[in-house]
């Protein structure tokens, strides 16, 4: 029975992993073996009860066997926008998606369930419960034990990840929002602005601020694009930096209710839209659907896919977008540097080479790490010059912003990654460009931004900055 649960669920959590070698994949076994016998420790006592398994397990089994072949043949993420498509989908869209292999795959699963369900109905239940209750006992338990010590070791997997998903599609964002902020005034009514929201990337790799690797070769070419190499955040985490980014909330301050910067631009006139290429989490959700027009590419695969799209598929919608109105702010959330580098830039980006070859950290070297996470700065040089090429196009004025959510750990005291507490991760990259037609109507606030270019500035800074840019007034009463 384990054997064919890992076989049509559990697996396909670790099909796509790229792994290098005999001693990553025997980790990875490993790492398969304990969440298959946490599974087998609750389908166990399950199975001792005989209708409660004869009515639950063939439901369950067959909807994982339906969320697991579109995890083995595409890679996608079993996130909440999943759970959506699946919960909201219309039966006609769902009927599209049944494929000649996705049949196959289903008649196996139900050849496979009958096999299970026939074997059950031969077991001693009685004898089961004697002999086997305690270690199946301590094997659920072993599932939350392993959670306290190390979140997400296994409940971002398969079957976990599913119970996971829905739990946050039915959660109720706890965030307040002020949606009717007063004493707004716009003075402007055309200026195209594109606010890029990167994820992952550290001030200090960038060349722009005297980084020794050539990581932004289109970037440093240019004599119009101002960086700030000592931004400071105390957000390290998506989920706490994205809002606060977004809204009026200061970096250490949580009086509420918030404004989000999209209200106060739709308030002024401007046309709001978000292109996503991440799965939108509950913390910021409420904030990005305060723009007109929400868009999401790639929805169904999350960071814990090996197949998602680059950040680039974005400059398509963008594209036509900046066509339809000359009063716009567009922003662009990344995928940026987001772990695993690999999947975040095109070959010809891989600058610095060697390059990582598995998921499995301990077995990767520091240089290898490095090389490709500043691969990945080698792509956003290219994504952000393209955005600025499309804007220098346009006869109204026009801006950019790109503001990363936090740094990335790069070996500092042994850690990688972020989510956690160190400086690396407090001085994410900052950049702005102007057209000549902005620097020309308002030439004083390009020039209070260029001042401030080499000065340690926070991250509180980018919402008024944002305002100003879109020449908007908030004028609180007294
Ligand atoms: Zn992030």
């Amino acid at each position: 029975m384990n054997i064919i649960i890992v076989l049509f669920i559990t697996g396909a959590s670790y099909y796509h992993v790229p792994l290098e070698g005999f001693k990553d994949r025997i980790i990875y076994f490993l790492h398969l073996c304990a969440l298959q016998a946490t599974v087998a420790g609750f389908l166990y006592v399950l199975s001792l009860f005989k209708w409660p398994f004869r009515i639950i397990f063939p439901i369950l089994f067959l909807a994982y066997s339906g969320f697991s072949f579109w995890a083995y043949s595409q890679d996608i993420s079993i996130t909440p926008s999943l759970i959506q498509g699946v919960l909201e989908t219309k039966p006609d869209i769902a009927i599209d998606l049944i494929t000649v292999p996705y049949f196959v795959f289903y008649v196996m699963a139900v050849a496979a369930l009958i096999f299970i369900l026939k074997w059950h109905s031969n077991l001693d239940r009685q004898r089961g419960l004697k002999i086997m209750i305690v270690p199946a006992l301590a094997l659920m338990v072993m599932f939350y034990l392993m959670e306290r010590r190390q979140y997400g070791i296994f409940k971002f997997r398969l079957p976990y990840n599913v119970a996971v998903a829905v739990e946050e599609y039915f959660e109720k964002p706890n965030l307040e929002l002020n949606m009717n902020p007063k004493g707004i005034v716009s003075s402007s009514d055309s200026i195209k602005a594109v606010f890029v929201l990167g994820e992952t990337l550290r001030a200090d790799h960038l060349h722009l601020n005297g980084y020794f690797r050539n990581t932004t070769p289109f970037l440093s070419k240019r004599d119009d694009v101002i960086s700030y190499p000592d931004l400071f955040t105390s957000k390290t985490i998506t989920a706490t930096s994205v809002p606060q980014m977004l809204t009026d909330q200061n970096l250490e301050d949580t009086i509420r209710p918030f404004t989000s910067l999209y209200t106060v631009a739709n308030i002024g006139g401007f046309k709001t839209t978000w292109i996503g290429n991440q799965t939108m989490e509950t913390s910021y959700l409420p904030i990005a659907e305060t723009n007109d027009d929400l868009i999401l590419v790639d929805k169904y695969r999350s960071v814990f896919s090996f197949d998602k799209e680059l950040d680039g598929v974005m400059l398509k919608p963008m594209d036509s977008l900046l066509k339809l109105s000359n009063k716009q702010l567009i922003t662009l959330h990344m995928i940026g540097s987001h772990w695993w580098y690999e999947n975040r830039y095109e070959d010809k980006h891989r600058f610095f080479k060697p390059v990582i070859d598995s998921k499995y950290i301990p077995s990767l070297s520091e240089e290898q790490i490095i090389n490709s996470y500043d691969n990945t700065i080698v792509y956003l040089d290219e994504f952000l010059h393209n955005i600025i090429t499309r804007l220098e196009s346009e006869s109204v004025p026009s801006f950019m912003i790109y503001a990363s959510d936090h740094g990335e750990l790069l070996g500092e005291g042994g850690k990688w990654l972020h989510a956690q507490e160190d400086d690396a991760l407090k001085n994410p990259g900052y950049i702005l460009w102007f057209s000549e037609s902005f620097r020309i109507n308002y030439p004083q606030k390009v020039r209070a931004l260029e001042v401030l270019h080499d000065q340690p500035i926070s991250m509180d800074l980018l919402y008024p900055t944002m305002l100003d840019l879109l020449d908007i007034e908030v004028n609180t009463p007294q």
